[in-house]
């Protein structure tokens, strides 16, 4: 059974500007499995020489979407892997993700509990994957 923190091959589908320093990106992931609003995925980005850097970003799209996540980031100046995403990252490109993870800032839409979300800058991701319904 695929664990979450087994390093998956994705492939960008697509690119969607969200502003001018945020982009929203769609991977199709080989080993789908599905997630919870709040959880998070890991991108890791490896160069010729093996250098890797690695970061975490919030899920955006909706648990009910199924084999492939979208992944919204800010553009950080001099950022190393978020510049390499909005600057180098292409349509077909292939890059190493890791997830679904966190078990502890998730909610359920069917939840009956009220439910209060308050988030600024790229802390509105995870509320992005709050359910289409
Ligand atoms: C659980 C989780 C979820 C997240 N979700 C999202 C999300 O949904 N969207 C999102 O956009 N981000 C999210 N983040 C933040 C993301 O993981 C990265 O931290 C962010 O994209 C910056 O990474 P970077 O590689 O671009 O920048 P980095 O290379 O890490 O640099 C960050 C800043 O530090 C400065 N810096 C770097 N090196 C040095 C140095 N040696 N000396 C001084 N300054 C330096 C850079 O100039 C830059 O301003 C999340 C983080 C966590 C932990």
């Amino acid at each position: 059974m695929r664990q979450a923190l087994d390093w998956q091959i994705a492939t960008v589908k697509d690119i969607r500007p969200e502003t001018a320093k945020v982009k929203t990106f769609t991977f199709s992931l080989p080993n789908w499995t599905a997630h919870r609003a709040g959880q998070h995925y890991d991108v890791r980005l490896t160069a010729e020489d093996g250098y890797q850097a690695q970061r975490s970003y919030s899920i955006a799209s909706e648990p009910e979407r199924q084999g492939e996540i979208d992944l919204t980031v800010e553009r950080i100046e001099d950022g190393e892997v978020s510049s390499y995403m909005h600057d180098v990252l292409m349509k077909g490109d292939r890059i190493e993700l890791r997830g679904p993870i966190g078990g502890y800032f998730v909610w359920d839409p069917e939840s009956p509990e009220p439910l209060l979300l308050i988030a600024g800058g790229s802390g509105v991701v995870p509320l992005m994957s709050n359910s289409s319904r």
